[in-house]
This record gives structure tokens, sequence and C-alpha cells, in this order.
């Protein structure tokens, strides 16, 4: 049964490749949509902002694994009004997503809950990631975004499938 989810930020939350490139000042052009201060642009995914509240509501530890600067992500977040629903963000300078989720899985043991791997979803829209995931950390159910799942309420079956399994 899955207990947490995470997410990549960039192309996988919303359409930006890199926010952390994004220059002050940033704007919110509607509920979804900012802008910096260059012209550049991000718009959150269809579905993501309630598909985020459904999973927390179902009680599931969400985290968010992001190669990006802490800082910038962190004020996204607050702007879109999404960092109520993730209880671990990992953002890093590097691009290594194995170790963003055992400092993840870290985190969520030093809050004496226990899970194992395959307990755990993580959606990235770059595939490359997975082989280190699943050689260093074990059988995590990793699912490149946009292609094993084409929006974000599928989600929801693959929870179902993994919780019959
Ligand atoms: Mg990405």
């Amino acid at each position: 049964m899955i207990k947490v989810v995470v997410f990549d930020a960039d192309k996988t939350l919303w359409d930006h490749h890199n926010v952390s490139e994004f220059e002050e000042p940033l704007k919110l052009v509607d509920a979804n949509t900012i802008e910096d201060s260059k012209g550049r642009v991000l718009h959150l995914y269809p579905e993501v902002r309630e598909v985020l509240k459904e999973l927390k509501n179902k009680g599931l530890i969400l985290g968010l694994a992001t190669w990006n600067t802490e800082e910038k992500i962190i004020k996204i977040l607050n702007m879109l009004d999404l960092i109520q629903y993730f209880d671990i963000i990992v953002a890093r300078t590097y691009p290594y997503k194995f170790l963003m989720l055992s400092d993840i899985i870290i985190e969520i043991h030093k809050r004496n809950i226990h899970v194992k791997p395959n307990e755990i979803l993580f959606l990235d829209d770059r595939r490359g990631h997975f082989g280190n995931v699943w050689l260093y950390l074990g059988n995590v159910k990793c699912l490149e975004m946009w292609k094993d799942i084409t929006r974000y309420r599928d989600i929801f079956n693959i929870l179902n499938d993994a919780t019959n399994e």
C-alpha cells in the first residue's frame, strides 16, 4: 500500500523546466501562473492542486524532490499556495533524485513512521532518475509523468492498484 507520494517539480507540477532561473520580482498572474521579471512563465498543470489536496486528505505523506534552490522553490510554492500540502521538501543544487528520496525517507523515519520502498510512489518527468532509485533504494514505485500517466487523476488508479496487490 502506498503511504508516501514524492513529486518532482519542474515539468511535473508545472510546465517550466527550471524555475531556479526565475528572476525577482516574481508576479502571480493568476492562481496557477507565475511570471518572472524577464517574462519567463510557469503554469501549474491541470488537476495538480485538487490531487495534492485529495492525497493529503487521504492521509498520505507528500514529499517534493527537486533540483532547484530551496529558496526559489519555497517562494514559488508559497505564491501558488501549495506549500501546505507538502510534508517534506528536499530541494538540492544537484540532480540526484535517489539522494533526495533517501533524505525524505530519513526524515519520515525521524517522525517515527516506518515506510518500505514499495510504499513510496515517485513521480518525475525524467525516467533516467529511476535506475539509481531502484539500485540504491529498492522497489520504489516510479512513474514517468506524461508517459506512464497522462493526467494527475491517474494517480488514484495507481494507489488503488497498489492497495489490491
Ligand atoms: Mg522535472
